[in-house]
């Protein structure tokens, strides 16, 4: 049994067979071959050997030319390598004897030498895995080359592992096959974490090294809610984890007939618990789970998965489907917030920009690309005629671009009132409060808008100069870090103080460990993941507004996350025993 430390990003678990994905995407299935056809994989592996060789023999000889016999020598160790008889025997004798395909075959004898080179107190020759692993992405790209299956055509129930997976490879996903993935990189709250929340997928990200050991086939457990991941688990681990997934479903039943209940708190005041959306199809959950309405509705989405950009009906008909199986409940359409990880338009991939997060992001992207903003509004501003709509645009950074967004808002409205089109005039205008400069200015924004809605997983990264993708610095990106908390409470105050409604929609807000916080800073409307929504619900409901204030000043009392993340723990264990069984991934030991 092997257990490796990621970070929880989309909670739930998984027990199920890895199916591998090597660092192009290849998919590695164990795949037992029939006596019959061993001698055809046989084949596939000779060829293979040979074209790699052949390949690796060209590059020795062309690097060598141009750069020296010394630089040619890596090559050569490689074709030394490859050519090992030894090998070649393993190899050969997993595929005639086992009955493995040529791929598995491969990946698993390489990945085997590469654990021994691994585990040898010799720097030198720990490096030399490194060999191994590129002997394996070159065999496996020649052997899987014609014959790369997509993973949406996956049959079987298995774990996706990968490197990397994009947010809209894994919006491919299927849930019904994919019962969880975990990825080597990736952050908290980046983009794929996102879609897989939304599909309700159990996923970690960041365990570096987790392709080096690990074969399609071997038994793996995805621990969504602590960010562990279960290599080969040993029977007493199974079978605790086989008890916590039927625990979890029987507190899920628990929740249900919450659905009907106001969201409020012990002593009556109501808190305001909307859902957060990527796909139209998730307006099903959030109907089934009694949200108060759509807070975050990410429409960049729209553009996942397509060559071409949606067209004005393409964007109409999905914001009239959430809007009318919600009604009255307000839908809240954020406008595009294209760029950084989100992907994905050829422009902003081409542009290379280093720093993508400080770049051609969002509501500027939509400013500078004033057709396709344009096309978005239109279909807002339609469906707005037929169902309870606003209107949100993100990382507004300073009050000129809010300026220009609701100049260009009101061209649309002229236009269509001029083609005689309905929409609603009196359509409600707000911002994400998600860049320090706008907690800063609020006072200046709040007179030009309707509401504003927090957005703490770009406030965490923008205040604390960390990616918000990168786990290398993951244990710095942290909401509870009192820095972020002062720019919240900030926030909160300011639009209080002049009557306009505040919202939050930065994943914190579906983390049960910041619910007091959040009502003791005096927060009454929040917008969580769907899934997380009667989580939340039945928590508020075990609270009163007075032990949450006094929750809320002795956190902004205290220095640093760690301690602050301790303390709502306990203040939570200690009001609400139930919330803790279901331990959420925020709550870290
Ligand atoms: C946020 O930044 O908190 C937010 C809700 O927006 P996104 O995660 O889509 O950037
Ligand atoms: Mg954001």
């Amino acid at each position: 049994m092997q257990i490796l430390q990621g970070i929880a990003v989309s909670p739930g678990l998984a027990i199920g067979e890895a199916l591998v994905l090597d660092n192009e995407g290849f998919r590695i299935p164990r795949r037992f071959v029939n006596h019959d056809a061993a001698d055809i994989e046989l084949d596939r592996w000779a060829k293979s050997l040979k074209a790699v060789a052949d390949q690796i023999a060209e590059n020795r000889d062309q690097i060598a030319s141009e750069l020296g016999e010394e630089y040619g020598a890596i090559f050569a160790a490689h074709l030394q390598m490859l050519r090992d008889p030894k090998l070649n025997r393993e190899i050969q004798a997993l595929i005639k004897d086992h009955q493995h395909s040529a791929e598995y075959a491969v990946s698993k004898t390489l990945k085997d030498y590469a654990k021994v080179f691994q585990s040898l107190d010799n720097r030198f020759l720990a490096e030399r895995a490194n060999d191994l692993f590129d002997l394996e992405k070159r065999l496996l790209g020649d052997l899987l080359g014609q014959a790369r299956q997509e993973l949406a055509n996956q049959e079987d129930p298995a774990i996706v592992l990968a490197h990397n997976l994009t947010p809209s490879e894994t919006a491919r996903l299927d849930p019904e096959t994919i019962l969880g993935f975990a990825t080597e990189v990736g952050g908290q709250s980046d983009h794929t974490a996102i879609v897989a929340e939304a599909l309700e997928i159990p996923a970690i990200v960041g365990i570096g090294g987790l392709l080096t050991s690990i074969v399609s086939g071997d038994r793996v457990i995805v621990d969504g809610d602590q960010g562990v991941l279960i290599h080969q688990p040993d029977e007493e681990t199974y079978q605790r984890y086989q008890n916590r997934v039927r625990e979890r479903a029987e507190l899920a039943q628990e929740l249900i007939p919450l659905v009907e209940q106001p969201s409020e708190t012990e002593d009556g005041e109501l808190v305001k618990l909307s859902a957060n959306i990527e796909f139209p199809e998730e307006v099903k959950s959030c109907c089934d789970r009694g949200a108060d309405g759509v807070g975050l509705y990410r429409t960049e989405f729209l553009f996942l998965g397509r060559d071409e950009d949606p067209s004005e009906e393409d964007h109409y008909r999905a914001y009239i489907a959430v809007a009318q199986a919600l009604y009255p409940r307000p839908v809240v359409i954020r406008t595009l917030d294209l760029g950084a990880d989100k992907l994905g338009r050829e422009e902003s991939q081409q542009s290379g920009e280093r720093n993508p997060f400080l770049g051609v992001r969002s509501i500027r992207l939509s400013l500078r690309n004033l057709s396709l903003f344009r096309t978005q509004l239109r279909a807002v501003l339609r469906a707005s005629a037929l169902g309870n709509m606003r209107v949100m645009f993100p990382m507004i950074t300073t009050l000129q671009e809010l300026r220009q967004a609701k100049l260009v808002l009101h061209e649309v409205m002229e236009d269509l009132e001029e083609q005689g089109t309905p929409f609603d005039r009196d359509l409600q205008i707000g911002i994400m409060v998600e860049v320090p400069s706008a907690v800063m200015l609020l006072d200046r924004f709040l007179p030009e808008v309707s509401f504003v809605s927090i957005g703490t997983n770009d406030l965490t990264q923008y205040a604390l100069a960390v990616d918000r993708g990168n786990k290398d610095v993951a244990e710095l990106y942290r909401a509870s870090d009192p820095a972020v908390l002062r720019l919240i409470k900030m926030t909160i105050d300011s639009a209080l103080a002049r009557d306009v409604p505040v919202n939050l929609c930065g994943q914190m807000c579906g983390n049960p460990l910041f619910s007091m916080l959040l009502i003791g800073l005096g927060l009454r409307s929040m917008s969580v993941r769907p899934s997380a929504l009667l989580e939340i619900k039945q928590i508020v409901r075990h609270l009163n507004v007075k032990d949450c204030e006094e929750v809320a000043e002795n956190v902004m009392a205290m220095e640093g996350p760690r301690e602050i993340e301790r303390y709502l723990s306990e203040e939570l264990r200690r009001r609400v025993p139930k919330a803790i069984a279901r331990r959420h991934h925020w709550v870290q030991d």
